[in-house]
């Protein structure tokens, strides 16, 4: 049983991990950390063997040092804040824990995103727009900066800004739009509900421990 305690967990994010760390039959809810609940990470770390993070950006670095320092294994759902930071702590972090973040849990943005690398082969000139709700911090998305990060590295032309919509009604949503002489392609992903991303959340508490890297970006690395 891998015992996984969640920061952030009255939150929207934060109850769906709950329900679905509840849910696993081979994970067991360790604890429950969030303002809302008058519960600091403090007091979960310990029966904890990973953390799950859907807090803010303030709030997520130092949470996850935190998790680090105390040798407890970080799966990181929280966007806009920079990895890299992160990535330097937990390699320069003393203990055996690693940090696995993934910007998007759901598979079908992971699809896209590994559509759109094969697409900006062919056709490099390309726009992003990303969707969420209205409550969202911050913009663009994490997941649309670490679209337009593949993109680029597969030789595509994202242009800028990144364009980010934020109405209530959507949860959270990307396209992208590829233009070439007479034609155009649009790849799109939508999550219309909170539990697209549990899966993905899931399987990384079940793989953070055996990474061969104390840091590792993207759940296409777990598939
Ligand atoms: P939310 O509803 O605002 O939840 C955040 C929760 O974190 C709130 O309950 C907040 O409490 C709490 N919090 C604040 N500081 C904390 C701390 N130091 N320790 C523990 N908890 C703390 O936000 P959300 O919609 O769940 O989104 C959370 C994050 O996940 C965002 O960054 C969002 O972009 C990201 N996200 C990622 C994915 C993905 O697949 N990677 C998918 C969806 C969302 P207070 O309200 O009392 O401050």
């Amino acid at each position: 049983m891998t015992r996984v305690a969640v920061s952030g967990a009255a939150g929207r994010m934060g109850q769906a991990v709950v329900e679905a760390v509840e849910g696993a039959d081979d994970l067991n809810l360790a604890g429950k950390a969030d303002p809302s609940l008058g519960v600091e990470l403090s007091e979960v770390l310990g029966d904890a063997d990973v953390l799950v993070d859907f807090t803010t950006p303030d709030a997520a670095p130092a949470n996850i040092r935190q998790s680090l320092d105390a040798g407890v294994h970080v799966v990181v759902g929280t966007t806009g804040f920079d990895f890299d930071e992160l990535r330097t702590a937990a390699e320069a972090s003393g203990g055996e824990a690693n940090c696995f973040v993934a910007p998007n849990f759901a598979i079908g943005a992971v699809l896209l995103m590994l559509a759109a690398q094969q697409a900006a082969e062919h056709m490099p000139e390309c726009e992003i727009v990303e969707l969420h709700h209205d409550r969202k911090l911050d913009a663009p998305s994490g997941t649309a900066k670490r679209t337009a990060e593949l993109i680029r590295g597969a030789g595509g032309n994202v242009h800028e800004p990144i364009h980010s919509v934020r109405l209530p009604g959507l949860v959270a949503h990307q396209e992208v739009i590829f233009g070439g002489e007479g034609q155009t392609l649009t790849i799109r992903h939508d999550s219309i509900d909170r539990r697209s991303f549990m899966p993905g959340v899931l399987l990384a508490c079940r793989k953070v421990g055996g990474l061969p890297d104390r840091f590792t970006v993207g759940l296409e690395q777990l598939l």
